[in-house]
């Protein structure tokens, strides 16, 4: 190692890196000058591929202004980084696993959304290359975990923009409208699924002045949904046995789903828009609308499927593509963070720079796995995948845990210990991510320096 880059880690603690995304259509960016300068002043050396936040409204300068070094391109930045940033990448950016592959070094740390679930292969592959990779996905939904839950501020700029874009999509106005040209009706939302981003697409629109009705599987959501001042739709269905672990609804029998379909039908018929949100986590996406539903709705009403990666919640959903089948539009546009960048690049990086300070305290990594959020999010590590629900994927023996010893240093040449992968885990919560004013992400990401406040990127 030269003597200025030993001068640099002394300093500095460990390189944190990101690159320009290469999925189709992702304009976010793992990192942002605000996110840049936290994770600097918490003692880490920051670097970052030319450009990589440009198409997210963050130019150079900004990064540059906070002491970001800049790198001509991603292999310097894959070179130099001990930690890299990724907002999608191995099975979430599956055409690029190769060119990723070819750039890991072994022993390096990757942080991001991954798809462990959706393709445990991958993350197979980035075992056996010797890095140690952190999928996002997978944080639990506790409260302690909420300033890092991407899930969930990902989930809520969808929730929102589904709204626009059914909004737009509509041959009709959202709020009423008393005219002297008449009296317009208010346009009628049903929001299937009331989660995170459910929940957002009722409050958006709501906002525009829409009569929204919901339904989830999960009575619990009920109060929720009336507080934001829409109905919620009562379906003579078994109740009891909807929430699994972490607060998830659980997969139900095709039984299930056929009734559900069946009561839906006549809300369904009724309404100008309907937007589905519902999904199982590492499951295909229940089945919610059929093609005879999608028949029963007035010509010129539109569909939003935020499920349509995940297989879609309606029938005709063609994923990353807008339809329409017996005059309705269905609208299956995946990725919809990804048309918000700034905002989205925003939380998402905070969210990334407050597992990093959770990960490393003080710069260094430091992998305790007493610590859910951490062994929970851990995939693979020392070669090996670790993950026990990503090796049950493949079809893997679980094996005893041989992650690092609770507070010992991550890396392959640490003492291991056989503690067991799965421990307690908090109780979830309904709140809202507000934020740890401590470690500087306080949820009000418009206030941020170096420009990044500006209203318009
Ligand atoms: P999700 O994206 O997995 O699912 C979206 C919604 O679809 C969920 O509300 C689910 O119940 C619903 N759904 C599933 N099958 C359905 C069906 N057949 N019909 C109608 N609705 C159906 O979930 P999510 O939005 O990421 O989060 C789910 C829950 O997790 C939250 O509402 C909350 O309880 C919990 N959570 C906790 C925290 C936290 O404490 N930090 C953060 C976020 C979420």
């Amino acid at each position: 190692m030269s003597d200025a880059r030993q001068d640099i880690e002394e300093t500095a603690g460990l390189t944190v890196g990101a690159c320009r995304e290469t999925f189709p259509g992702e304009a976010r960016v793992a990192l942002t000058p605000r996110s840049a300068d936290r994770l600097k002043k918490a003692g880490f050396r920051v670097v970052l591929e030319k450009d990589a936040g440009l198409a997210a409204g963050f130019p150079d300068t900004a990064f540059e202004e906070v002491g970001v070094e800049l790198l001509a391109d991603r292999s310097a930045v894959f070179q130099q980084a001990d930690v890299v940033l990724f907002v999608r990448g191995g099975g979430a950016n599956v055409e690029h696993v190769d060119e990723e592959l070819r750039l890991f070094r072994s022993g390096q740390t990757l942080i991001g959304q991954f798809n462990p679930l959706g393709r445990p292969d991958v993350m197979q592959r980035f075992a056996e290359a010797g890095v140690t990779t952190f999928a996002l996905e997978l944080l639990p939904r506790t409260t302690r975990a909420q300033p890092m839950d991407v899930l969930s501020s990902m989930a809520s700029i969808a929730g929102y923009k589904a709204v626009l874009l059914g909004a737009s999509a509509l041959p009709k106005l959202m709020p009423m409208m008393m005219t002297a040209a008449g009296t317009i009706a208010a346009a009628k939302v049903f929001v299937i699924g009331a989660g995170v981003a459910g929940l957002q697409a009722i409050a958006t629109a709501r906002r525009l002045g829409a009569v929204v009705s919901a339904y989830d599987v999960r009575p619990a959501v009920k109060e929720e949904v009336q507080s934001l001042g829409a109905k919620f739709v009562e379906l003579d269905l078994p109740t009891g046995e909807e929430s699994g672990a972490g607060g998830y609804a659980r997969q139900m029998n095709e039984e299930f789903y056929r009734r559900q379909r069946e009561m839906m039908l006549s809300v369904i018929a009724e309404s100008d828009l309907v937007i589905t949100t519902a999904s199982v986590p590492g499951k295909k996406a229940p089945l919610l609308v059929t093609e005879e539903m999608v028949q029963a709705m007035r010509p010129g009403s539109v569909l939003v499927d935020l499920a349509a990666e995940q297989g879609g919640n309606c029938e005709l959903t063609r994923p990353n593509e807008t339809v329409r089948v017996h005059d309705v539009t269905i609208i299956g546009t995946i990725n919809l963070p990804a048309t918000v960048p700034f905002h989205a690049s925003q939380m998402y990086a905070n969210n990334l720079a407050s597992f990093l300070q959770h990960l490393a305290p003080g710069g260094q990594i430091d992998i305790r796995l007493d610590d859910d959020i951490i062994r929970d999010t851990m995939v693979t590590w020392d070669g090996r995948l670790v993950h026990h629900r990503v090796r049950e994927l493949l079809g893997l023996a679980s094996e005893p845990d041989e992650r690092p010893a609770a507070g010992a240093s991550g890396g392959p040449e640490e003492k291991r210990s056989t503690d067991p992968p799965d421990g307690p885990t908090e109780e979830p919560t309904n709140a809202e991510p507000t934020g740890d004013p401590a470690d500087g992400c306080d949820g009000s990401p418009t206030d941020e320096p170096h420009g990044e406040g500006r209203s318009e990127p």
